[in-house]
């Protein structure tokens, strides 16, 4: 009874997020597919969080690993020892910017990476403000909660890291809340845990402006829009804007935690001197890590899985009309059901249906239920799963 006791294991041992987690057992995961430990498979439209935008154990990511294993793992603290994977990944990153944010911070999550672009702001501009927006997502550490506008979620932690201030996301009104004290804005360039929301080109073209007027570095969180999740390698080239920073994680490592903070040279220069050491990691970029986005990098850029993600939305989103409102960004989507009830008794029906599908809720949304599937789902699979989810709302 190996399926039982790692259950029971799973509740006795493993710290516990919410009263009831999902505590699905899945015992293996290729493509689109996750395997319960009787077999029965379970298709997945969530990606880990717009992780698994390869699809699991991509046959390309694997053999970097494989490859990665066999040479070295960890060989001292980032930043001291030249390594294959993290400058080729470092290089093919700044060419995605066309060179315009040529170096590369790595790291090894997402909420890190907040930290760091956090620290390089105050520390390149020498002021502390840090202008994010309500609703948005950063992360769970104390700097990246402080970032985010989850308000319900901060109370039990306070003081969290001062300096914050937060406007609404797309809103032209409260740009003027970017002063000459402020370090830099930190926006996702569609927000994800908010239920999927984006704003007009005027604001992107407006905040660009107020950033540049106000010498204030304008930091694009595309942990989640990244890697081609909306239909083009980083959300903000759909903007018509350049960023001076972008934070990268979630999909970046085909599956490996990995996470980084892009810079131009000129801005990240201020982490090295004045006192050297202005931020350190001991795992970041690791190499196998490395070698494994490295190959998530390159098959994004050979591959027409990019180009595919407007068609496979729409199909997403011809198939789901007849239920609700679609949000989306490429294959970042939120379906809105009506209420958190809805979305749970959804989510709940979907893991039961055959084939089972996994959905899963939005930290800031509760009237939506969330889709993000690999960008390797096939149409047969977009099919299935849109039949799924109408006889789950039916
Ligand atoms: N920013 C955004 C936009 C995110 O979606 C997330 C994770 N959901 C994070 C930051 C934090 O990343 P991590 O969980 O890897 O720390």
């Amino acid at each position: 009874m190996a399926h039982a006791t790692n259950r029971a294991l799973f509740f006795a041992h493993q710290a516990q997020t919410t009263p009831e987690p999902l505590a699905l057992e899945i015992t293996r995961a290729e493509g689109c597919w996750m395997y319960r430990p009787d077999g029965t498979r379970v298709l997945d439209l969530i990606s880990g969080i717009s992780v698994s935008n390869l699809g699991h154990r991509h046959p390309a990511v694997v053999a970097a690993i494989h490859q990665q294993v066999d040479t070295y793992l960890h060989l001292l603290v980032y930043g001291e020892v030249v390594q294959t994977p993290q400058v080729q990944l470092a290089q093919a990153l700044a060419a995605t910017t066309g060179g315009r944010l040529g170096q590369v911070y790595f790291v090894s999550s997402g909420s890190e990476a907040i930290e760091g672009a956090i620290k390089l702001a105050k520390r390149h501009t020498g002021r502390y403000q840090i202008v994010s927006c309500r609703q948005a997502y950063h992360g769970s550490t104390h700097g990246a909660l402080a970032a985010g506008g989850g308000e319900g979620y901060k109370p039990g932690y306070l003081p969290l890291v001062p300096g914050f201030k937060h406007i609404r996301h797309g809103v032209l009104e409260d740009l003027d809340r970017i002063g000459c004290r402020t370090a830099a804005v930190l926006i996702e360039p569609v927000q994800g845990e908010a239920g999927v929301r984006d704003a007009s080109p005027a604001y992107w073209q407006a905040l660009r402006q107020r950033c540049t007027d106000m010498g204030a570095l304008l930091m694009v969180d595309e942990i989640q829009t990244g890697y081609g999740r909306t239909g083009t390698f980083w959300h903000y080239q759909q903007l018509g804007i350049e960023p001076d920073v972008i934070v990268t994680a979630k999909g970046m490592g085909g599956g490996m935690p990995l996470g980084a903070f892009m810079a131009a040279e000129s801005v990240m220069a201020s982490l090295k001197a004045n006192p050297l050491l202005g931020h350190i990691t001991t795992f970041g970029g690791h190499p196998v890590c490395c070698a494994a986005g490295l190959a998530t990098l390159n098959v994004l850029q050979n591959s027409d899985l990019i180009a595919q993600v407007p068609h496979k939305a729409r199909r997403f989103a011809q198939g789901l009309a007849p239920i609700g409102e679609l949000r989306h960004a490429g294959l970042l989507m939120a379906l809105e059901v009506g209420s958190f009830e809805r979305v749970l008794a959804i989510q709940k029906r979907l893991l039961e249906a055959n084939p089972a599908v996994l959905t899963d809720w939005f930290l800031y949304c509760d009237t939506a239920l969330r889709l993000a599937p690999p960008l390797t789902i096939s149409d047969h699979e977009i099919d299935l799963a849109v039949e799924a989810i109408r006889a789950a709302v039916s």
